[in-house]
C-alpha cells in the first residue's frame, strides 16, 4: 500500500514496545507520538493489559482514541467517535467494549488444566495482590491493582518449561497459550491479528483507506504484525530480536533501539515518508 496516498494508523503494542520494559517510560517517543497527533494519525495500543490498566495509560499517553485490550480479547472505541452500539457491546463510561472471546467459565477451565499438569510451578497474575503483581511487574501499585483486574486472558509464570502435553490439553478445550514479554497467557481463540483487522475496517470506515503499521516486540505481537501493512519489530533490552516475531515477515522493519527510542525513530520515519 502507497503511504503518501493514504493516512496511517499505528497499532502498537504496550509493554516493551512504546513503554520501556523496565521502567515503563515513554519520554524518548514523545516526538513521534505529537508528530502523529498534528498529523491527525491515530495510535491505537494494542496490548494484554487489561481493559482499566490500559484507559490509565491511554490518559498518560494523550490518546483519546480506541484501543485493543487483553490480547485482542476487547475493543474498547470512545462513544464520541463511534456513537452508535450494536448487538454484543457494552457501553462502559466513555467507551463501548466488543468483547471478541468468551468471558470467564472456560478460563477457569483452562487455569485447572495448567494446575493439574504444572502444579505448584505456575503462579498466576491474577491470584495475586496488588503488591506482589507490583513486585513482578515493577508497575507502581495502582497500575498493579488495575492489572488484576482481568476478564478474558490470564496471564501466569512457570517456574521452568511448560509440561510438553499442556498446549494440547489447553487446545483440546477450545483455548489457547501464548508467550508474550513477561508471562505466559491463557487466552480464548483470539489475537491482536484479528482484533487490530477488525478495528481497521471501523477506522477506515470513518477515516478513509489506512495503511496499517503494527509495532511490537515479543511472539505475542506475531499477529499484530502479520496483520499489518507496514511492520515494526523492537528489539528486547539487550538489543535482540524475538525470532518467533520476526522469522519469515517480509517487509518488516527492524527498530535501532529498545523500546520507545526504538518506536519513536521508526514511527517518526513513517510518518516522514508521507
Ligand atoms: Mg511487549
Amino acid at each position: 500500500m502507497e503511504i503518501g496516498v493514504t493516512l496511517p494508523a499505528i497499532f502498537t503494542d504496550l509493554d516493551g514496545t512504546l513503554l520501556d520494559a523496565a521502567t515503563y517510560s515513554f519520554d524518548p517517543a514523545l516526538p513521534a507520538l505529537a508528530e502523529a497527533a498534528v498529523r491527525g494519525v491515530p495510535v491505537v495500543p494494542c496490548t494484554t493489559k487489561t481493559e482499566a490498566e490500559t484507559r490509565s495509560w491511554m490518559d498518560r499517553l494523550g490518546l483519546r482514541g480506541p484501543f485493543i485490550f487483553e490480547n485482542g480479547a476487547g475493543i474498547a472505541l470512545p462513544v464520541r467517535e463511534f456513537p452508535d452500539p450494536r448487538p454484543g457491546e457494552s457501553p462502559r463510561e466513555a467507551y463501548r467494549i466488543v468483547a471478541l472471546a468468551p468471558e470467564g467459565a472456560r478460563l477457569q477451565e483452562g487455569k485447572v488444566t495448567i494446575r493439574t499438569l504444572a502444579g505448584g510451578r505456575v503462579e498466576f497474575l491474577g491470584e495475586l495482590s496488588a503488591p506482589e503483581v507490583a513486585a513482578r511487574t515493577g508497575l507502581p501499585l495502582d497500575l498493579a491493582a488495575l492489572a488484576r483486574r482481568r476478564t478474558f486472558d490470564e496471564p501466569f509464570t512457570c517456574d521452568g518449561d511448560l509440561p510438553a502435553d499442556l498446549p494440547a490439553a489447553i487446545a483440546a478445550i477450545g483455548l489457547r497459550l501464548s508467550r508474550g514479554g513477561r508471562f505466559w497467557h491463557l487466552h480464548g481463540p483470539v489475537d491482536k491479528g484479528s482484533a487490530v483487522r477488525r478495528l481497521a475496517r471501523e477506522l477506515a470506515g470513518r477515516l478513509g483507506p489506512l495503511t496499517v503499521v503494527g509495532a511490537g516486540d515479543s511472539a505475542l505481537d506475531r499477529p499484530l504484525l502479520e496483520a499489518a501493512d507496514i511492520a515494526v519489530a523492537i528489539p528486547r533490552p539487550d538489543g535482540s530480536f524475538d525470532e518467533e516475531l520476526c522469522a519469515g515477515l517480509p517487509f518488516l522493519r527492524r527498530a535501532h533501539a529498545p523500546g520507545p527510542a526504538g518506536w519513536n525513530r521508526a514511527i517518526l520515519d513513517i510518518l516522514r515518508a508521507g
